[in-house]
């Protein structure tokens, strides 16, 4: 690829870090923090490959916050979005429709055996979505009072007010804890360590049960459980089996309890099916879909129901129908990226990825026995690992070392993982495991370079 190196017209990177402070406030970051490392200028990208301002070029191994499946720049979603361009641009979505947003929501319909699409720009307003959607089901159906939601341990759903409602994440959520309503957690299976598949089978029945003895509790007056299904990504890629999905399923048609299935991050072939679900042979009654469904172009995301949720809806009544908007919903440039990604994403890809995942796997190898880290663990195009006895700011010192090393990684406290485009190769996948390594020794050597402060790394 061509390294870029700066136009002369174009402002030199220290300058355009500094005005990003003065004029930018980061997301998910404490901006004082930056006073000793500045935000990374990029000035372009190509496949799996970032270029900053000094021409040097970065490894997305984040797929930039989960969002990007082909790689930068990936010509058929750019020609997509170009094509789409010169038709129209944007045109609301009440009262009016157009091609893309039909294709799109049949083919969505088509590969989850959900419909009726709904969209929304991102991922928190998708799980909004499906809650509202959830309780106001009940109250259509004469039951009010089940407007109440659970969530596992460890959940994250998002920012937004009802998001943050059903995340247990203590750092994002106690500042803002008297504007919530927050949900009530039960225990998430907790997998590390355990080797043997009898441990595995007596921690889920453990969870199953702690769900099950809520539910015959609390169901009366509970709209739906919403679960991250079968990786908890922001928790520290907390994994749990199929079985333990299949189980949920099963426990929520019993107690007449809607279950939310959150793919944001796990859906668009991430765990390596299409969604989650599918590995556990599970429907959820809502399924949101985010991050990669526009290949990380355009924000997007969807929520799609059952028959059964759409029908309760369905009235001569105004106010039974489903009053809920946004600005861009079903956006045309954002449809057009999405099917041209569907297109990339068919079953051969997924296959090719199976198989691109177990040579990545093998390559990863000296991670796995890495004396530092413990509890690899790998699905799909997903690995993480738990660093032992990690320094206190490891996130951030080993995302600065990383970098340096020409590597983007984001650890979630002492989890370190990866979560490539699926266009990585191992020429990249060897360079990107380079970085990691020399990142980890200079990260958890004693006293680690002080240059390697000031940085932040929440998520
Ligand atoms: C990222 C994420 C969200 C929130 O998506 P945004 O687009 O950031 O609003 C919700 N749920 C899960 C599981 C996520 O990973």
């Amino acid at each position: 690829m061509k390294p870029a190196a700066p136009k002369p017209s174009e402002p030199p990177a220290a300058d355009l870090a500094a005005r990003s402070l003065r004029s930018v406030w980061h997301p998910c970051t404490q901006m004082k923090r930056h006073e000793s490392a500045p935000p990374r200028v990029i000035v372009g990208g190509e496949g799996v490959w970032l270029v900053d301002a000094q021409g040097r070029r970065l490894i997305d191994a984040v797929s930039s916050w989960w969002v990007n499946l082909f790689g930068h720049g990936q010509p058929d979603i750019k020609a997509a979005i170009a094509a789409q361009m010169e038709r129209v641009e944007h045109v609301m979505l009440a009262g009016l429709t157009h091609e893309g947003v039909v294709r799109l929501s049949e083919r969505l319909a088509a590969r989850t055996g959900l419909g009726h699409a709904q969209y929304a720009s991102d991922g928190a307003c998708a799980n909004e979505i499906a809650l509202k959607l959830s309780a106001h089901y009940w109250r259509n159906l004469g039951r009010p009072e089940k407007n109440r939601f659970v969530s596992l341990g460890g959940s994250y759903h998002g920012e937004t007010a009802g998001a943050l409602g059903v995340t247990d994440v203590e750092l994002f959520r106690s500042s803002y804890a008297p504007l919530l309503r927050i949900a009530a957690t039960v225990p998430a299976p907790r997998l590390r360590g355990l080797e043997d598949a009898a441990a595995v089978r007596a921690e889920v029945d453990r969870a199953c049960e702690a769900l099950e003895s809520w539910l015959r509790r609390e169901a009366a007056h509970t709209a739906a459980l919403i679960v991250e299904p079968l990786v908890q990504c922001a928790a520290g890629f907390v994994f749990h089996p199929p079985e333990y999905l299949a189980r949920v399923r099963e426990l929520c048609t019993r107690h007449e309890v809607h279950l939310v299935a959150d793919e944001i991050a796990v859906g668009m072939g991430r765990t390596g099916r299409f969604t989650a679900c599918e590995q556990a042979g599970v429907r959820p009654d809502f399924l949101c879909i985010g991050k990669g469904l526009t290949g990380g172009f355009l924000p997007l995301s969807a929520v799609l129901s059952t028959e059964e949720v759409y029908a309760a809806f369905y009235d001569d009544d105004l106010a039974r129908g489903f009053l809920h908007s946004h600005s861009y919903t079903g956006n045309p440039l954002a449809c057009a990226a999405a099917l041209a990604t569907l297109d990339l994403l068919d079953d051969a890809r997924l296959g090719a990825n199976a198989e691109l995942a177990r040579r990545l796997d093998a390559l990863f190898e000296p991670l796995h026995r890495h004396p530092r880290l413990r509890h690899a663990r790998h699905i799909g195009m997903i690995w993480a690992w738990d660093v032992h006895e990690a320094p206190a700011d490891f996130a951030r010192r080993f995302g600065l070392e990383a970098l340096e090393r020409g590597a983007l990684l984001r650890p979630i406290g002492s989890t370190l993982y990866f979560m490539p485009p699926y266009v990585i190769d191992e020429a990249a996948a060897g360079q990107l495991l380079r970085a990691t390594l020399g990142a980890l020794q200079a990260s958890l050597r004693d006293g680690a370079a002080a240059g390697a402060q000031g940085g932040q790394a929440l998520a």
